[in-house]
């Protein structure tokens, strides 16, 4: 479904992604660990080409992107992506940030986007909210609304990188219980989290990005119990 081979990517004379190898089968879902500047949200970046790789291809459902050719829209209505800090239009309604991107990218019509948006926001469990604005939601439903922003370009793969971690902790259990649902319907997905207990219980493969490498590729249970590389039983210690 999304398969980076041999992805690179520098910063100036920073190499922070080294060669990185990862295929996302339809429906599986792919946690992605490591520690602060592993380059997780790097790799997240060049899977939807908000940066452009230095070397290396990626692939979205069989096909090769170019991204000289592709529109870059196009590749982004195909791989959404879900923020920390959820990155709502603060001037629209719930409903308008929803039907936003459908109408303006994938030309929908304003009645189907609409149809399309409520729906998304009864999968969310905010239908209460269609017409309130960000500013008067908390920080759960705020990322709720952005899962259904996402959702709404009916993507093929949704990527997130720590969606739960600008919130207050009693928040985070609707918004992991949003995604488990997501899981659960077959949607592709790879999380960038710290919580472990989402990944143990959702993830299909859990990943240890380790200073711009995959060190570790395994089920939850071999990831947890018997890790192969020292530096993921250091992080696992850390973190659990
Ligand atoms: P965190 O857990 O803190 O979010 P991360 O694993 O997501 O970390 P990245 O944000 O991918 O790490 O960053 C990896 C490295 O790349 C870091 O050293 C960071 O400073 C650097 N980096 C990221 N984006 C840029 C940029 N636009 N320009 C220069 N350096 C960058
Ligand atoms: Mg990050």
């Amino acid at each position: 479904m999304l398969k980076g081979t041999n992805i690179h990517k520098s910063f100036g004379d920073l190499e922070v992604l080294k060669g990185i190898d990862l295929e996302v089968a339809p429906s599986e879902v792919v946690v992605l660990v490591g520690v602060s500047g592993s380059g997780k949200s790097t790799l997240l970046r060049c899977f939807n080409f908000l940066e452009r790789i230095n070397e290396g291809t990626i692939e979205i459902d069989g096909h090769l992107v170019n991204p000289k050719n592709d529109k870059l829209s196009k590749i982004r209505a195909e791989v959404g992506m879900v923020f920390q800090h959820f990155n709502l239009f603060p001037h629209m309604t719930v409903l308008e940030n929803v039907i936003e991107a459908p109408m303006i990218v994938k030309k929908m019509k304003k009645a189907d986007a609409i149809t399309l948006a409520k729906q998304l926001l009864e999968k969310v469990g905010l239908s209460d909210k269609a017409d309130v604005y960000p500013s008067k939601l908390s920080g759960g439903q705020k990322q709720r609304v952005a899962i259904a922003r996402s959702l709404a370009m009916e993507p093929k793969v949704l990527l997130f990188d720590e969606p739960t971690s600008a919130l207050d902790p009693e928040l985070v259990g609707e918004v992991l219980a949003v995604m488990q649902q997501l899981a659960q319907e077959g949607m592709t997905m790879i999380v960038v989290t710290h919580e472990m207990k989402f990944a143990r219980n959702v993830a299909n493969r859990i990943i240890m990005l380790d200073e711009g490498r995959i060190i570790e590729s395994a089920d939850p249970e071999t990831f947890f119990g018997n890790p192969s590389h020292e530096r993921t039983r250091q992080f696992i210690q850390l973190v659990d």
